[in-house]
Parts: C-alpha cells; structure tokens; sequence
C-alpha cells in the first residue's frame, strides 16, 4: 500500500506470499531492536464517562513507525509478534510505558486510568499476575487505574485455561474488560462465570446504529445485560454525535472512539488533555482547542 502514489489509477499494492513471508520474518527480527531504539510508540485514546463526559482514562494502542513499511497498526504485526512468542515483551513494554504515564498524571493531581490490551497467550503465563503487581508497585499505582482488555474470541478459546490467571488478575484489584464484545461466541450469561467487571461493544456494532435497527437491538441489549450482570458498558468506535447521544440515552457508561479524539502521541495527549481542562476551567484557549 505504500507504493500507491495519488493520480495512479486504483490498484492496490499486492504483495506476493514470498514478499509476504519475507516482511513478517523481518518484523518479527526487528521488534526487539524496534522497542529498545524508540520506533515503537503508544498513542493513548480517551474514554469520557457518558453521563459527564469526564475523562476517565485512556487505551494504550501500540504503533509502530517502521523505516522500511512506514506507520504500522498493530493488527499488521502483532500477529507475528504473537506467533514468534515476543509478545510478552510487547505487554511488558507497554505496561511499563503506561503505567509510567499514570503515574505522572497523579503527580499533577490527575486521575486517569489506563487500559492495555493483553494477548490471549498472557492468559496461559501463570506468572503473569505477578509482574502486573510488580509494575504497580514499581510505579506506586492503584491496581484500579489499570484496565487489562482481553478480547471476546481470546478469553472464549479456552476459558478455564484462562480461569486461574484472571482470578489471580482481579484478585489484584485491576479492571478486566471484555473486548469487541459481540463478534465471539460467548453469552453475556457465561460471562457471568469469570472474574471480568467491564465488556467492551464492538465498534462495528456502534458505527451501525444510528441505521441498522439490529444493530442497535445488539448494542441496547449488551447494554441491558451487561448492567443486570453488575458491568460496566464501554462503547468503542464513537464516530457521531447521534450515536453517542442514542447510548447515553440507554445508559451506557462509557464512550470511546473518533468523536471524543482519535488516539494521540504522548505530546498530542498532552495539549487535548490541556484543552479540556481550560474547558472545564471555563476559559476557552484557542491555541490549544484547534487540535
Ligand atoms: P481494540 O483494542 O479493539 O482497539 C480499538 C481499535 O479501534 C483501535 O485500532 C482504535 O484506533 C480503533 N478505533 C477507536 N475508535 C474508533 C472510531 O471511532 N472509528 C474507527 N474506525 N476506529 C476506531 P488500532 O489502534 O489499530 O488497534 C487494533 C487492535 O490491535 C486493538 O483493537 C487491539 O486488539 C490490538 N492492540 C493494540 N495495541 C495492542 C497492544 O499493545 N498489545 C496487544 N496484544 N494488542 C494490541
Ligand atoms: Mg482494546
Ligand atoms: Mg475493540
Ligand atoms: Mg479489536
């Protein structure tokens, strides 16, 4: 894709499997080296509470500014990461990172949580409760200003696989969340048997309901569920003024997604949390609200 230059007629960029093969053997090799030398970074997208729509955290989303491919999402190479067995790593990293930030927000008097995608595979590490209480202590941050996002078709692969490791996680007092919720093929209902207190709607069920009568039938009923289950309900993928005001009206807890901000570089962050603040102060600061 990154060979399409605009004027070209409309042929997407195909690679063949060799070159294919060849760029994910290269990713995987240089991820390490990416992590230690600063090519990867976290942008940090946040949530605002519905009711208020105060800010009550951010997610941590891995990006990768490749010298080679250009900016890489993660779904084009934490599937290697994960495949070669580095994506302990990864989580390591962005725990570390993150958590790193929290703690400068609380100094200022900050209280903003953060949430951090797991892998399924931390899931089967029965050491991984101990080095997320470990980076807690390290930073001196309360377990509930961390969020661990697991998603739907993760925790349902092998649910009692992942049992012991969520009881030791909630047992530590952080929040389990329950990603893309709606595209696996759990039941709120057997949801209620594991340790998680937060579901996550998928986006691709938010984009749709302000035109798709299932759609919203799917959104108000994880709503409805998640609720007389004691969850939090976060809706992903906020784009529209409608959608969010047709969620706050169901009573969904939090909202996340492009109409509240894209996620930000760390300095980005920065001046859209600077902005809100002067809001909330009353002074409209025009140099920081033309973000
Ligand atoms: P996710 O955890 O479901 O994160 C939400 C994704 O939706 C993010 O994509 C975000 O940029 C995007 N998004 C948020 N709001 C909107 C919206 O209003 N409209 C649209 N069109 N998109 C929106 P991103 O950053 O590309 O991340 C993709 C997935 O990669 C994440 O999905 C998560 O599963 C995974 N991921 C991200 N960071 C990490 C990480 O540090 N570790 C692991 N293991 N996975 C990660
Ligand atoms: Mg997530
Ligand atoms: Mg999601
Ligand atoms: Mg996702």
């Amino acid at each position: 894709r990154a060979a399409r230059t605009s004027g070209e007629p409309a042929r997407a960029y195909v690679p063949s499997m060799g070159q294919m093969f060849l760029r994910r053997f290269q990713l995987v090799t240089q991820f390490r080296q990416a992590m230690e030398t600063g090519q990867v970074k976290i942008h940090y997208q946040p949530k605002i509470s519905l009711p208020s729509r105060e800010i009550l955290g951010v997610e941590a989303l891995v990006r990768w500014r490749h010298p080679e491919f250009g900016d890489l999402h993660p779904d084009e190479f934490v599937p290697a990461v994960e495949a070669a067995g580095l994506v302990d790593a990864l989580t390591d990293f962005v725990l570390e990172q993150s958590l790193i930030k929290v703690r400068k927000w609380m100094d200022r008097g900050l209280r903003i949580g953060v949430a951090v995608n797991l892998s399924v595979r931390s899931l089967a590490n029965l050491s991984f409760p101990d080095s997320v209480s470990a980076v807690l202590k390290r930073h001196d941050v309360p377990p509930e200003l961390l969020t661990l996002e697991l998603t739907e078709s993760g925790v349902m692969a092998d649910p009692q696989r992942a049992l012991p490791v969520l009881r030791a996680l909630s047992n530590l007092g952080v929040v389990l969340a329950v990603d893309d919720f709606g595209t696996g093929y759990s039941s709120l209902a057997y949801l209620r048997q594991l340790p998680v207190d937060e579901v996550k709607i998928d986006k691709s069920f938010v984009f749709g309901m302000g035109s798709d009568l299932g759609d919203l039938a799917v959104v108000r009923s994880i709503v409805e569920l998640g609720h007389s289950l004691g969850l939090t309900v976060v809706a992903e993928g906020v784009e529209e003024d409608v959608a969010r005001d047709q969620l706050a009206a169901m009573g969904c807890d939090v909202a996340q997604g492009y109409l509240i901000s894209r996620p930000l570089s760390e300095e980005r962050l920065e001046a859209w949390l600077q902005a809100r603040t002067a809001q909330a102060r009353g002074i409209r600061d025009e140099t920081v609200l033309t973000l």
